[in-house]
């Protein structure tokens, strides 16, 4: 199979031209001028960008929380994906208490295993990792799910010792793997939180204010720390505001190998939604919560300066109706979650390139590029390059389109960004050179994607 792709702007984390691609058997066997092979497809991106497909190292299909399951499937959610432009997702699997991480990652290759549009991997949410176990982290590593999330929050579900932290960071930092940190200080969180309710303070603009921006930077502070005495790397998830953001520019400026990814909820909206009338604020409710408006150009300027590397969704859908409304009563009983894994491509390019924040280099770098290096999957994912696997996404940076629930593809009742008008849409996606999304229409196949064996994580030292 010979696909074509003609009169396209190329555009990689660091190269912008004009050219052809010819893509044979599911990667890229040549770029160039003006190619003329014979070809099964030839695909015309005259007046569009060719970027490689995104990546999005940070979502949760079906994941099991507070009673309820996330309400995107490995089917529906790798679906709605495509349509946004992203083209692999890092999903984590969650071993619980008493399981071995082998079983925990068996469970989701059984929820995923035939279900995708796209390709995919695994990190591994760790919560129960007495000595024995340690052993078991390198067999992981050895199968591809190379990174590993552990949770300073939730006491009693996810939260795990500074002890365990430590040891954990060294394990992985010897095998090449690398820490993803939940970084709040969860345990004062909770004595916050059930202050909150005694009080009576039982809406959902709580969920925000029993989440001090202190309570991040702490846990960003330590788990940065820890890595430190580990004499590893450590990767902050979905850092939310500039308190935190400090503690990774501070390190970084040291020369400690701390990585930080942000997400576009963070990036665009503010404090405000909670405060709107009814439960309405339910809708926002996810951890950490949304900050302060004036936060968000502080992020801005980690991801310009790259003391923000990444942007991902953590894409965990629950439908207002029915599973928002378990906290109706109980700001502490709303599920933690939003949806995003759609819109993430589109409103990322429409806030950083359309309004002159970050260069499209930049763009591609921070949605596709960086996390295929950090994660272990570049160069066969995160660049359009000889060799490269043809995730391709033609993106049309003009085309001016609304956000709704009315039309957006992920399986949940309401969207954050509801009627924003926003700059910048995926028209064609292509996974390993099969289409996945032709000029806006789904044409590809549930079953379709595979399992990434992913590399060792990257770590400088
Ligand atoms: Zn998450």
């Amino acid at each position: 199979m010979r696909t074509v792709i003609k009169n396209g702007r190329v555009v990689t984390a660091v190269d912008d031209y004009n050219a052809d691609i010819l893509i044979e058997d599911g990667t890229i066997a040549m770029i160039g001028k003006s190619i003329d092979a014979d070809a099964d497809r030839v695909i015309d991106a005259k007046g569009r960008l060719v970027i490689p497909g995104g990546i999005d190292p940070h979502t949760h299909m079906e994941l099991p929380f507070g009673g309820t399951s996330a309400s995107d499937t490995f089917e529906t959610g790798t679906r709605a994906a495509a349509f946004g432009g992203t083209t692999t997702i890092i999903d984590f699997a969650v071993q619980y208490k008493g399981q071995t991480l082998q079983e925990a990652v068996d469970a989701w290759h059984a929820k995923a295993d035939g279900k995708t549009s796209i390709d995919y991997g695994f990190h591994l949410i760790c919560t129960d990792f007495p000595d024995e176990r340690l052993g078991e982290m390198r067999r992981m590593i050895d199968q591809g799910v190379s990174s590993f999330k552990l949770f300073m929050a939730y006491p009693g579900v996810f939260l795990v010792d500074d002890g365990t932290i430590y040891k954990a960071m060294r394990t992985a930092g010897e095998n090449g793997g690398l820490i993803c940190m939940h970084a709040e200080n969860g345990v004062v969180i909770d004595v916050i939180v059930k202050q909150a309710i005694a009080a009576g303070k039982t809406a959902p603009k709580y969920h925000a204010l029993t989440r001090p921006t202190k309570a991040e930077a702490e846990g960003v502070h330590r788990a940065i720390a820890l890595a430190e005495i580990a004499n590893t790397a450590v990767y902050i998830v979905h850092l939310s505001c500039d308190d935190a953001l400090q503690e990774v520019t501070r390190a970084r400026d040291m020369g400690v190998p701390a990585f930080a990814e942000t997400c576009p909820q963070y990036l665009f909206l503010d404090y405000s939604v909670y405060e709107q009338p009814g439960f309405e604020g339910a809708k926002y409710v996810m951890t950490p919560p949304i900050r302060e408006k004036w936060n968000q150009e502080k992020l801005w300027r980690g991801l310009q300066f790259n003391d923000l590397q990444v942007v991902s969704t953590d894409h965990c859908p629950f439908c207002f109706k029915e599973q928002k409304e378990l906290g109706k009563d109980d700001f502490s009983k709303i599920p933690n979650g939003g949806p995003g894994v759609e819109n993430r491509m589109s409103l990322v390019y429409n806030g950083g390139v359309a309004s002159g924040r970050i260069s499209v280099n930049r763009f591609v770098e921070i949605v596709s590029t960086n996390p295929a290096k950090i994660f272990g999957l570049f160069p066969k994912k995160g660049t359009i390059a000889v060799g490269s696997d043809a995730d391709i996404v033609i993106f049309d940076p003009n085309e001016e389109f609304t956000i709704s629930a009315k039309s957006h593809h992920m399986n949940v009742d309401y969207s954050c960004y509801e009627g924003w008008k926003v700059k910048g849409a995926t028209k064609t996606v292509l996974s390993r050179g099969e289409l996945v999304i032709d000029e806006g229409k789904y044409v590809g196949r549930t079953g379709y994607g595979s399992f990434l064996k992913r590399g060792l994580a990257f770590s400088p030292r």
